[in-house]
C-alpha cells in the first residue's frame, strides 16, 4: 500500500517523479523519497512527511538526471522515519529500489544476508536490494534481479535501478500489488496506478501476477515468473488528466462528491447483463468486500435476500475463517481499486466458486480471478474516503436488482441532494464540536447508516457508531444524554413507524435528533433535517440518504481543521492483509 513511480527517457526525472508522487500520495503518505541516476551517479533524497513538504524541503526538483524512481510510503515494517523511507539501497549504494507490499519471509532472508551485508533500515523492503547485490556479484543485473525476485514471499510491486547499469534500465516486478507500465514516445514510465502517468501517455501495460519487466528509453520487455519473455496486452484509456486533478475544488473529496452528477449516468450505462444471469442461476451467494464496499455489499445481500436468495455479506478479511464456499456458491466481490488484498485472498480461498467482480479499475488483480466483471465507471477516485465509488456501487446494485427502467430519476435525485449543501454546512457547524455521534437506520437503510458513520469517524475523528434503530435499547442508549447527537436516516418506508419510536426514546433522554427524511412527523421531531424530495422512489432511498451524509462528513472534517483527503493512519488502495 503505497505509491511507486519510475521514469526513463529524455525528461527531467526528478520533476516527473515529484509530480507523479503528488498524484499517488493518496495511497500512503507517511514518508516520501526519490532516487535519480545521472550519468552513472546515483542520488537519493527522502524523509518522513508528505510529498509537498518533503519535496520542497529537500529540493527534489534540483536533482539532475533522466532516470529515476520515487515512492510514497504507508509503513508496515519499521517506524515512520528517514531511514525507513524508500528508496532503499544495498551496501554499495549502487542499487536502489522502491517497494510496495510486505515481504513475508524477510526475517529469514535478512538473517541469511546479515553476516555479509549491512542493513540501514528496519523495513522488509531493504532485504531485496541486498539480495540483488548478492546475486549480481556472480551474474548480470537482470539475472540477479530475477533470481532475487524468485526468493520473495508475500506481496510486492518493485522498481529497481543500479548506478552500475550502463544501459540505465528500470527493473520491475509485481505480485499481489499493482504496477502498471506507461508507454510513452521515447520514454517509459511505471506507476502504481494510471492517473499518475496520464500527463505523459494514455497507453499502458498492466503487469500480471508474478511478472517482471525491464524498461529503457527504447521500450519495455515483460517476463513471466519463470523468466521467459511474454507479450502483455496494451490498453489505451480515454481519461483526461483533469479527471485526476482537483479542478478548482479545495479537496478531491468534494470534487468527487460533486462528480457524481456526471458519473452516475456513466455507472448507469455499465453492462450488468452477465452478472444478473449468473445471479439468477444461483441460490446461494456470498458477497465479499471491505470498508465502504462492505456496506454496499450488505445492502446487496439484503436486496438479494428479498429476492429469495440465500445471500450473505462477509468482511473479506474474515471470509476464510467463516465460510465454506463450494461450486454451488456464487461469489460477488466489491472493490473500488480491484486490488484490495483482503478481497483478493478471499477470492483465492473460494477457488471452486464462480465469481463476479464489481470494481472501478478494469484489468486489476481481482478482475483476473473473476468470471464476470462489472465496471463502476466512476472515473478515478483520489480522495482516501470513498464517495462516488460507493454511490456508483449502489447504482450497479440497483441496476442488477431492479433493471435500468426504475433508475430514470436517479441523476435528478443526485442533483437535488447535492443542492442542499448550505443546510448541510449549517448542520456541520453544530456537529463539529461534538465528541460522539450515533447514526440510526432500520432495514435497508442500516447499511447506509453504517457507511455514513464510517465516513464520519474516518475523516472527522469524532467517535461515531451506527445502529439499527431497534438495537439502541439493547445497550447503546446508555450513552445518550443531554445534547448527544443522533443522526437518523428516516425515509418514509416500512420501517418508519418503528424508527419513529426510536427517535422518541432518544429525545426522552435528552438526545438531539438530526435527520435525512421525507417524513413530516420526523421533521417535527428533528432539531435539523435534510430533505429527501417528495415522491422519491423508495428503492432509491439509500442513494438519497448517503449523498448528504458524505457531504456532512466532509464539512465537519474541514471545520475541525482536518484534511479529508488524507485522514491519519489510512491509505486508499489497501494492498496489505
Ligand atoms: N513494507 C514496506 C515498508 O514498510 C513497504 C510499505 C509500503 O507499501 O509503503 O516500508
Amino acid at each position: 500500500m503505497c505509491g511507486i513511480i519510475g521514469y526513463v527517457g529524455p525528461g527531467k526525472a526528478s520533476q516527473i517523479l515529484t509530480d507523479g508522487l503528488k498524484m499517488l500520495e493518496y495511497r500512503g503518505y507517511d514518508s516520501v523519497g526519490i532516487a535519480v541516476l545521472n550519468h552513472g551517479k546515483l542520488e537519493v533524497r527522502k524523509d518522513k512527511g508528505m510529498v509537498e513538504a518533503v519535496s520542497s524541503a529537500l529540493a527534489f526538483t534540483t536533482m539532475d538526471g533522466n532516470v529515476g524512481i520515487g515512492h510514497t510510503r504507508w509503513a508496515t515494517h519499521g517506524v515512520v522515519c528517514r531511514e525507513n523511507s524508500h528508496p532503499h539501497s544495498d551496501c554499495t549504494k549502487n542499487i536502489v529500489l522502491a517497494h510496495n507490499g510486505v515481504i513475508e519471509n524477510f526475517s529469514k532472508l535478512k538473517a541469511e544476508l546479515s553476516t555479509s551485508h549491512k542493513f540501514a533500515s528496519d523495513t522488509d523492503s531493504e532485504v531485496i536490494a541486498h539480495l540483488v547485490e548478492e546475486y549480481s556479484k556472480t551474474q548480470p543485473l537482470q539475472k540477479a534481479f530475477m533470481r532475487a525476485i524468485g526468493r520473495l514471499e508475500g506481496s510486492y510491486a518493485i522498481a529497481l535501478m543500479s548506478a552500475a547499469d550502463s544501459e540505465e534500465r528500470l527493473f520491475l516486478a509485481r505480485r499481489n500489488s499493482p504496477l502498471v507500465i506507461g508507454v510513452g514516445k521515447g520514454e517509459m514510465l511505471c506507476a502504481s496506478d494510471i492517473p499518475a502517468m496520464l500527463r505523459y501517455t494514455k497507453t499502458f501495460v498492466t503487469l500480471e501476477e508474478g511478472d517482471m519487466a525491464v524498461l529503457s528509453k527504447h521500450g519495455y520487455k515483460v517476463y513471466s515468473a519463470d523468466g521467459s519473455e511474454v507479450a502483455r496486452k496494451q490498453i489505451t484509456v480515454d481519461w483526461g488528466l483533469e479527471m485526476a486533478q482537483k479542478g478548482g475544488y479545495p479537496h478531491f473529496m468534494l470534487k468527487e462528491i460533486n462528480d457524481q452528477k456526471h458519473f452516475i449516468n456513466e455507472s448507469l450505462a455499465s453492462d450488468v447483463t452477465e452478472a444478473r444471469k449468473l445471479i439468477d442461476r444461483y441460490d446461494r451467494i456470498d458477497i465479499i468486500a471491505a470498508g465502504t464496499s462492505y456496506h454496499a455489499g450488505l445492502l446487496l445481500a439484503y436486496l438479494l435476500q428479498g429476492m429469495g436468495k440465500g445471500a450473505q455479506a462477509f468482511v473479506a478479511s474474515d471470509y476464510p475463517f467463516i465460510a465454506k464456499p463450494d461450486g454451488k456458491t456464487l461469489i460477488i466481490g466489491i472493490s473500488q481499486s480491484g486490488e484490495t488484498a483482503d478481497v483478493l485472498q478471499a477470492f483465492r480461498y473460494a477457488q471452486k466458486s464462480k465469481k463476479i467482480a464489481i470494481v472501478n479499475t478494469l484489468s486489476s488483480s481481482i478482475t483476473r480471478l473473476s468470471d464476470c466483471v462489472v465496471s463502476l465507471n466512476a472515473g478515478p477516485e483520489v480522495g482516501v474516503a470513498a464517495t462516488k465509488t460507493f454511490t456508483s456501487t449502489l447504482v450497479i446494485i440497483f441496476k442488477i436488482i431492479y433493471g435500468k427502467e426504475k433508475l430514470e430519476g436517479l441523476s435528478h435525485l443526485v442533483e437535488t441532494m447535492l443542492g442542499q449543501e448550505n443546510e448541510i454546512k449549517r448542520l456541520a457547524q453544530v456537529l463539529a464540536p461534538k465528541e460522539n455521534a450515533f447514526f440510526l437506520g432500520r432495514g435497508k437503510n442500516f447499511p447506509i447508516a453504517l457507511e455514513a458513520s464510517h465516513k464520519f469517524k474516518e475523516i472527522t475523528y469524532i467517535h461515531s457508531e451506527a445502529y439499527p434503530g431497534g438495537e439502541l435499547k439493547h445497550g447503546a442508549l446508555s450513552l445518550v444524554c443531554d445534547g448527544f447527537p443522533v443522526i437518523v436516516l428516516a425515509p418514509k418506508d416500512e420501517a418508519s413507524q418503528k424508527l419513529f419510536g426510536n427517535i422518541k426514546e432518544v429525545k426522552a433522554r435528552g438526545g438531539v435528533i438530526f435527520s435525512v427524511t421525507d417524513d413530516p412527523e420526523v421533521k417535527r421531531e428533528s432539531a435539523f433535517h435534510i430533505d429527501i424530495p417528495e415522491g422519491t422512489d423508495p428503492a432509491l432511498y439509500p442513494l438519497a440518504l448517503i449523498i448528504p451524509l458524505h457531504l456532512l462528513a466532509y464539512h465537519v472534517s474541514v471545520l475541525r481543521g482536518i484534511n479529508p483527503d488524507r485522514p491519519r493512519n489510512l491509505a486508499k488502495t489497501v494492498t496489505v492483509e
